[in-house]
């Protein structure tokens, strides 16, 4: 692998990050690889298996237990492929009101928010990225009822990742209050 800049040699090392490049704030890679070019020092990160990664926070994200923050929703709705426009066409709402709740100047409301959890849920049954992060209920309502639905109680989730035997893992969500 080379300097995607200069084209110069790449040393690489091992540090912990912030997987920032995915539009979330609070996602920490553990002993992730960095290779910095040795002419320009322009950093290239290495990130294995990204759409499994994804898939994991998508998953987390989906059943989190507090309500979505706007990165949030826009992590969810990218990861489901969907661009603003189309997805805002496929659940009835205007493209506005999509950037709207991505921005927090608009309450998604608990029924869209559902929508888009259910939703993720299923393209990761039918996926089916990694059987451990495939594991929720049957009973789709069951899924969610142990979240707090408190407007005050919403903050990002927080999780960090360790790739272990070519395998992503993550410890608990850590969900920071916004308030
Ligand atoms: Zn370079």
């Amino acid at each position: 692998m080379k300097c995607a800049h200069c084209n110069g040699p790449l040393e690489f090392r091992r540090e912990d990050r912030l997987y920032s490049e995915c539009g979330l704030d609070n996602i920490l890679l553990k002993d992730a690889e960095i290779g910095e070019c040795q002419v320009c020092h322009a950093r290239t990160y290495v990130v294995p298996h990204p759409q499994v990664l994804n898939a994991s926070i998508a998953r987390t994200l989906a059943l989190k237990p507090s309500l979505l923050t706007g990165k949030e929703i826009r992590f969810l709705r990218k990861h489901l492929g969907y661009s603003g426009v189309d997805y805002a066409k496929q659940v009835g709402v205007s493209a506005e009101t999509v950037s709207r709740w991505e921005n927090e100047r608009l309450e998604m409301g608990w029924s869209n928010e559902l929508l888009l959890r259910m939703t993720v849920l299923m393209r990761l049954r039918l996926k089916s990225y990694d059987a451990y992060d495939n594991s929720f209920e049957e009973e789709p309502f069951k899924n969610f009822e142990g979240v707090n639905k408190d407007k005050n109680m919403r903050g990002p989730a927080g999780l960090e990742f360790n790739i272990h035997e070519n395998r992503w893992r993550h410890g608990p969500v850590i969900v920071s209050n916004a308030a």
